[in-house]
């Protein structure tokens, strides 16, 4: 898409009806840069009108899961539900320009009229029977009934128009019928209220998933007879799940603050979606900043896209690497203390948690993985006099209890530990797995940890000590 950079206006507008997934995350994350690269204005519409299926549950579900990603819009929301004068209006203006008309059909007559044109194996669609045309004259209004309001659509010609993303895409107008836009009760119908907003909304570009592209010829015809620019459309095609079906819940189409829950960063989120359907080169990793500078609409894949979770990790964990470890620290707190660590409590002073997150970040793909392994330095092991006495070998118990006397006067750096351990394994002709389960189990309550010196310095030397030397007492 070549544009000049003033005036792009992009929406993102979802049905309030559910959670944001991760297919409306990537719609409105394409809606958001590609505005943000013209320097344009995004706008994020609710679209409520189906009042059965929305709620302000999922109005907040979806406003926090922009607020998570980070795709602030710079207009809105705004709420299709408190515009219905507005589209009154319009309906009433259409009425008065010949380019919408009522039509009295019962419920009846239209179902007579499907079973009709199925026995002759027609496609079942609208006759056109209250429709004025010049020179016909239409049969006098039923009193009292009730009617609805139909768009007039051309009956000849095509409607075409060239998709940013799948090119050009042509429809007939013979086989459209005249749309219902409001129904007997005065209410807006759908598309009408899609084709006022994104007119009111002087909306130049609409992306949206290619669920949508059936409807467009209709919002085209209902635009052009209002005398609307038309705006430009790309219909992103679906994401599928990893076998190729449709994406569900089975393969991560949950909601984005799911994703949160998990220890995903908004970031590699972005990344992620960004990638998924749309490439630039071989990059990979990127940020923000830079899919923005990149994402001029071009580009996007005219097939469907392929969820990859492990794919998602990865890039998680590229992302958690590249974060500041006081900033995981942050993140990581809150998750411990849901945990029932609180790792600003006294008891643990000695433990610095940014420190521990350094360590733990290049092994995680998550930050509920960097929390699960900093439990470690959090929780207090306990093993009971059984298990120690499985845990610690007679062989290997002189060599653990010479370690606790060599700590107590060790320069507690990685190097010194490290040579600590090396010195009492030498010592007592043992191999370094021989000492270092043991050792773990009673320090951290769990047989792996990364590297045993790494994970010692970062633990009070006060603790360790007292924790070797505990365990050692209490082993039956
Ligand atoms: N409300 C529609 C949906 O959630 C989107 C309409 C549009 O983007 O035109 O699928």
């Amino acid at each position: 898409m070549t544009e000049t950079s003033c005036g792009v206006r992009t929406r993102f507008a979802p049905s309030p009806t559910g959670f944001l997934h991760i297919g409306g995350a990537r719609t409105a994350l394409y809606a958001w840069a590609f505005a943000r690269h013209h320097q344009g204005t995004f706008i994020l519409r609710i679209e409520d009108t189906d009042v059965e299926r929305s709620s302000p549950e999922a109005v907040q579900a979806i406003l926090d899961g922009m607020a998570w990603l980070g795709l602030p819009p710079d207009e809105g929301p705004f709420y299709q539900m408190r515009r219905m004068d507005r589209y009154r209006e319009v309906i009433a203006q259409m009425l008065e320009a010949g380019t919408a008309y009522r039509c009295w059909c019962s419920r009846e007559e239209l179902d007579a009229m499907r079973a009709a044109q199925e026995a002759a194996g027609q496609k079942p669609r609208y006759d056109g029977r209250w429709r004025p045309e010049p020179g016909r004259t239409l049969p006098a209004p039923p009193v009292g009934a009730p009617s609805v309001v139909r768009f007039r659509n051309p009956k000849d010609g095509v409607v075409a128009w060239d998709d940013t993303v799948k090119g050009p895409i042509e429809f007939a107008n013979a086989e459209l019928d005249d749309l219902i836009i409001a129904r007997s009760d005065g209410t807006p119908t759908y598309n009408f209220c899609v084709v006022v907003d994104d007119w009111d909304m002087a909306i130049t570009h609409v992306i949206r998933g290619d669920d949508h592209v059936n409807n467009t010829p209709r919002q085209i015809n209902i635009l052009a007879a209002l005398g609307a620019t038309l705006p430009r459309y790309g219909h992103v095609p679906m994401i599928h799940g990893p076998d190729g079906q449709k994406l569900s819940k089975r393969h991560g189409a949950v909601s984005v603050m799911q994703y949160h829950a998990e220890g995903y960063l908004p970031e590699a989120v972005i990344n992620y979606l960004a990638r998924l359907g749309w490439s630039h080169g071989d990059e990979e990793i990127f940020s923000r900043a830079q899919f923005v500078s990149w994402f001029d609409g071009e580009h996007i894949s005219r097939s469907p896209a392929r969820f990859d979770f492990d794919k998602l990790r990865w890039l998680n964990n590229h992302h958690l690497k590249a974060m500041a470890d006081a900033d995981i620290a942050a993140d990581v707190a809150t998750r411990l203390a849901v945990r029932g660590a609180n790792a600003g409590d006294a008891a643990h002073a000695g433990i610095d948690l940014a420190a521990v997150c350094g360590l733990l970040k290049d092994r995680s793909a998550t930050l509920e993985e960097v929390t699960e392994s900093a439990m470690m330095f959090y929780l207090v092991p306990h093993l009971h006099a059984a298990q120690l006495a499985e845990v610690i070998k007679p062989e290997v118990r002189p060599a653990l209890a010479a370690f606790a006397d060599l700590c107590a006067d060790l320069d507690w750096t990685r190097e010194a530990i490290a040579g600590a351990v090396k010195q009492t394994v030498a010592a007592h002709g043992l191999k370094m797995p021989q000492f270092g389960m043991p050792m773990r189990q009673l320090v951290f309550g769990r047989p792996q940890t990364p590297a045993l010196e790494a994970v010692l310095v970062l633990m009070p030397r006060q603790t360790v000590i007292q924790r070797l030397r505990a365990g050692l007492a209490h082993a039956l």
